[in-house]
């Protein structure tokens, strides 16, 4: 199996990643995350990518689609792995569609989360992320036992630079202008599947779960 996660900013992708993961034995690919984890070492790609996350901006699709290529050529074509945040451009599609053909496979199946404008803003204004592993929790939809500290390893939560008020209004429009239209791209090749994104974190998993019963 190999999924794709879609979805604008807040959509709840990484919250359903994790349980989609654990649910069908999935490797995690986030390219944000990878760039998070290559800042975090000092790994030059990841202060090249940092430069344009601090503004909301997306990483350049020649840095994205190499580091994903790079990710993959590890990677058996059978291996079962679920897409998260990559592809975001047109041609960071294409490129994905180029790199899984060479490996003489292709995706299963492209879930696309959908939420209203509304509810991503109130979603990022809350999100909160572990300093020490990643976990993200919301002030008022998933608020840790503890304020401001992570259930799982204790470690500080934080806000993210890019999900202040005016780098999300930016990372907004540029899904509406780069990201949107791979929706098109992958209704043309019949693996798009719609989610409703704004039902609780169980629901969205469980409509998840039966569209992709119905799959097979
Ligand atoms: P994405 O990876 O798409 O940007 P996240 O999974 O990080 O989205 O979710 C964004 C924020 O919204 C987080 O704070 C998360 O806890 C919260 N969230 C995600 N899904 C839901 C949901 N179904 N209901 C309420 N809050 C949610
Ligand atoms: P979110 O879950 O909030 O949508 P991510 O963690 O997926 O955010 O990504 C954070 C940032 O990393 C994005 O706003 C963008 O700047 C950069 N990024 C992640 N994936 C890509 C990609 N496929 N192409 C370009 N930039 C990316
Ligand atoms: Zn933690």
């Amino acid at each position: 199996m190999k999924l794709l996660l879609m979805g604008p900013p807040g959509a709840g992708k990484g919250s359903q990643s994790k349980k989609l993961v654990e649910a069908y034995d999935l490797q995690s690919i986030s390219t944000g995350e990878m760039f998070r984890e290559a800042y975090k070492k000092g790994d030059p790609m990841g202060e090249k990518a940092m430069e344009y996350i601090r503004q909301g901006e997306l990483v350049d699709d020649e840095l994205t689609n190499r580091v994903v290529r790079e990710r993959l050529s590890h990677e058996r074509p059978d291996a079962r792995f679920l897409l998260d945040g990559y592809p975001r451009t047109v041609n960071q599609a294409r490129a994905l569609d180029k790199i899984l053909t060479e490996k003489g496979t292709r995706l299963t199946a492209v879930i696309n989360i959908v939420v209203d404008k509304e509810v991503i803003i109130e979603r990022m204004a809350g999100r909160r992320v572990c300093r020490q592993c990643a976990a993200t929790y919301h002030t008022k939809f998933r608020p840790p036992r503890v304020e401001n500290v992570c259930d799982a390893c204790g470690g500080d939560l934080h806000q993210r630079e890019d999900d202040k008020p005016a780098s999300v209004r930016n990372r907004l429009n540029i899904y509406e202008s780069k990201t949107r239209p791979i929706i098109d791209y992958y209704k043309g090749r019949g693996f798009l599947i719609n989610i409703d994104g704004e039902q609780s974190f169980e629901k969205v998993f469980r409509d998840i779960q039966r569209a992709l019963r119905d799959l097979t």
